[in-house]
This record gives structure tokens, C-alpha cells and sequence, in this order.
């Protein structure tokens, strides 16, 4: 790929984090997009991983079961309402869909969420007693502090009852034994989220193979934490 066609792939990126009226043609591309990012990243395999955007009037735009996701079309998505009653398309939404209506019922602010399966992510929340805070100042300030949220089993109610006490304060979760849930005012800011506590993943499961990484000094961690608390508010 040349340095100019990245560099054309990230302009186009930034603009849509500033774009939040696309209409419901441009979101389709825009999931398709970013379902393609995702492929291409690692952060899924097969049919995992599912993206939702709300479209306006109670209706959500979601990626469908069963579908790979580096061959996703605009057409394949499918609208349900807020209770998850499909509205329209041709397939059926993806089994993971209670996580999404949990997100949007619970955070008023969210547009749009991704979920994936970070490799790196799922290897750590299988870790017992290992510590992920307090480590990486760049990743305090933009995700706060790294939350797991409890095991839910995949495709049921009880996977979205899961993020119950965890998606209200962050926006950048991981899923025990699963993969991440990341949150945004639009589909791109979300799939950042997916990134940055992938990236951080990896380079704590590099630091945790080496040896036993270096803490911040306590003072410097809690002033970095209230500067994410305060860009929030
Ligand atoms: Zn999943």
C-alpha cells in the first residue's frame, strides 16, 4: 500500500470523526469501512465482531449475523428498534445485539459501538491478579482506567446484563474471555477506542513477558486520571 493512499485513508478517517450527520447510505459505507479495518487489524476472524450506529427516531443500524466481516456489504446491514425488533433487511441482526441495545439504553451520549476480539485483550482478561493500571500515562488519559467486564455468555441476554456498572463511567471496556466493546459519538471514534486498548494490551503482554513492568509514581497516575475525569465532565 503507498504512503500516499494511507495518508488519504486517514483524512478521510479524520473527517468522519467530525462528521456526525451522515445519513443512512454513508453509515453503511462508513460500518463496511470499519468492519474492513477491523479484519485487516487482527481484532476478528470469521463472522466475530459486530458494529452498530443509531440512525435517528429509536431506529440502530447493525451488522448482521453470520456474516464475514472483511466481506461485508452496505446492503447486508439491518435496522432494529431500541427493544431489537427488526424493522428492515434481509438477514438477521447480530446474536451480540443485547450488548448494543445495553450500550444505547444506558449511555443517552453514545452513538455509535464496535465489538471485536482483540487478540491481545482476550489474552490478558484471562489472566488472574495481573495488573493492567497505572502503567501507561497516553492510555489513562484517553481510556481512564482498563476495566474487564465479568464474563457473560456469548449471544444471550446475559452477555449484555454484563456491562451493567462498567459501560456508564467508560467507554473503552474489555469482555472476559471475549474480546472489547469501545463507544463514540460516531463509528470512528469507537473503532479508535478498539485500537488504543489493543495497542496497550500489547505492549503490557510484552512488558508482563520480560518481567514485572514499572509503576507510575501514585501521585502522577491520580492527576493523570483526574485529567481523563475532567475532559469527560
Ligand atoms: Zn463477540
Amino acid at each position: 500500500m503507498s504512503s500516499g493512499y494511507v495518508h488519504i485513508i486517514a483524512l478521510r478517517t479524520e473527517v468522519s470523526i467530525r462528521h456526525n450527520t451522515m445519513n443512512e447510505t454513508e453509515l453503511r459505507y462508513e460500518i463496511v469501512r470499519f468492519c474492513q479495518f477491523l479484519h485487516h487489524k487482527g481484532y476478528l476472524s470469521a463472522n466475530d465482531g459486530n458494529i452498530s450506529v443509531k440512525l435517528g427516531d429509536g431506529r440502530i443500524l447493525i451488522t448482521p449475523t453470520g456474516i464475514h466481516k472483511g466481506f461485508l456489504n452496505p446492503e447486508d446491514m439491518v435496522v432494529v428498534n431500541e427493544q431489537g425488533t427488526l424493522l428492515s433487511g434481509t438477514r438477521n441482526p447480530s446474536g451480540e445485539l443485547p450488548m448494543h441495545l445495553t450500550v444505547y439504553k444506558t449511555r443517552p451520549d453514545v452513538q455509535a459501538v464496535v465489538h471485536a476480539h482483540p487478540p491481545y485483550c482476550i489474552a490478558l482478561s484471562l489472566l488472574q491478579n495481573i495488573d493492567l493500571n497505572g502503567i501507561l500515562p497516553e492510555v489513562t488519559l484517553s481510556i481512564g482506567k482498563f476495566c474487564i467486564a465479568p464474563y457473560g455468555r456469548p449471544i444471550s441476554q446475559a452477555l449484555g446484563d454484563s456491562l451493567y456498572g462498567f459501560i456508564e463511567k467508560n467507554d473503552a471496556l474489555i469482555l472476559e474471555r471475549h474480546g472489547t466493546l469501545t463507544v463514540g459519538k460516531t463509528v470512528a471514534e469507537a473503532y479508535y477506542r478498539t485500537e488504543r486498548i489493543e495497542h496497550a494490551a500489547f505492549v503490557l503482554w510484552l512488558a508482563y513477558s520480560l518481567g514485572k513492568p514499572k509503576k507510575l509514581p501514585g501521585p502522577e497516575y491520580k492527576a493523570l486520571l483526574d485529567m481523563y475525569e475532567s475532559s469527560r465532565s
